[in-house]
């Protein structure tokens, strides 16, 4: 059995290429703390994970908190089987309330080791590859609504054919955004207008309303659940619920209330790919769409990604997103890389990328 014998976490900066990404609230980043995990096992085999938080004010997670969490929780994985992936959910619950965000790179890693030992790409244990390729969407970052328009054009011609306009700003403002925004767009095209809990319910009312004749979706307009299920029922335009969703428990609420149409299901934000997995499978049976993806991240959490994606049935991959190509630094080789706005996940064992040392650096945690 592939006992784990120690752990490693390594802190690595990712810069954007287009200098920062803004969102709601006027929260902005500029270089992304990610956070690289490795699980070592007495066999040799070691397997990769990675968590990077949208900053500390985008969820309940922030960078140092992530290594916090793994130091502590660490010590409750060593000498355990890599490949049990429930009994190690398990055990990272009861020693940790919470904190899914802490779990996920350690889950990811050991689906990694688990595809290792399997002789199996992540995707083949999580139900298979629909196709050959899946669709990817670009985050527009908040700018002035001309500007968005034509980031979305230029996108565009780089391949993507789905566009997640960041507003929840000034509504008149947002208004223009998503009118503008769509005026790029052409027959097929996706635009989805995400609010990041940004609006109060009067606010969003009135830009779903003033919008209620453009082909757009809505995103999490509000903080809470209740006031998002308000402009829900308001509203004629398909919606999504992200920021409220972070749990199996959560969905099923959802469902209940006919609270959404897709819902955005970020990696980290349920705790890794066993809980992701337990979600997508849920939503899938019960006829709701899929944004698969994490809160950032480079090259592993864009694996990951890609592997879940992969293998969620193509009616319900609403769309997913190819972080690594936001940022300027490449963290591993192998992985997904897109292709005119598509990408496919690795054939290879495990989630198929091997970390680049040279750019990780020592380990700033290392327990066992
Ligand atoms: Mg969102």
């Amino acid at each position: 059995m592939p006992k784990i014998t120690r752990i490693e976490a390594f802190q690595v900066d990712l810069p954007l290429h287009e200098g920062s990404y803004r969102w709601s609230g006027g929260n902005s980043v500029e270089v992304f703390d990610s956070t690289v995990v490795a699980v070592h096992t007495a066999e040799g085999i070691s397997g990769y994970g990675e968590i990077c938080p949208l900053g500390p004010a985008y969820l309940p997670a922030y960078a140092e908190g992530a290594r916090t969490g793994i130091a502590r929780l660490a010590p409750h994985l060593i000498g355990c089987d890599a490949t049990e992936l429930g009994v190690l959910n398990g055990r990272m619950d009861a020693a940790l309330r919470g904190h899914p965000y802490v779990k996920s790179a350690l889950d990811v890693a050991c689906w990694d080791i688990l595809g290792k030992v399997a002789g199996l790409p992540a995707a083949t244990l999580l139900g298979g590859c629909y196709g050959d390729s899946f669709p990817l969407y670009r985050a527009i970052s908040q700018d002035l609504p001309q500007r968005m328009a034509e980031k979305v054009a230029h996108y565009r011609s780089e391949g993507y054919s789905k566009f997640q306009l960041k507003v929840g700003g000034d509504p008149d403002t947002d208004i223009e955004r998503i009118r503008e925004a769509a005026r790029k767009l052409e027959r097929g095209d996706v635009l989805v207008a995400d609010a990041n809990t940004g609006w109060t319910q009067h606010q969003a009312l009135r830009v779903a309303d003033a919008v209620r004749d453009v082909d757009v979706y809505i995103e999490q307009p509000c903080a809470s659940y209740q006031e998002c299920l308000a402009v829900r029922r308001h509203t004629n335009r398909p919606f999504v619920l992200d920021e409220v969703v972070d749990s199996l428990g959560m969905v099923a609420e959802g469902i209940r209330d006919q609270a959404m149409d897709v819902i955005n299901l970020k990696i980290s934000k349920v705790g890794g790919l066993t809980k992701a997995r337990q979600i997508r499978d849920f939503c899938v049976s019960m006829g709701i769409a899929l944004t698969i993806e994490d809160t950032w991240g480079g090259d592993i959490a864009t694996a990951a990604i890609a592997h879940l994606a992969h293998s969620t049935p193509p009616d319900y991959l609403f769309t997913t997103t190819d972080f690594n190509s936001y940022v300027t630094v490449s963290i591993a080789e192998g992985a997904p890389r897109r292709k005119d706005g598509r990408m496919t996940a690795g054939k290879a064992p495990g989630l198929g990328i091997e970390p680049r040392w040279e750019v990780l650096g020592k380990p700033v945690v290392s327990i066992g």
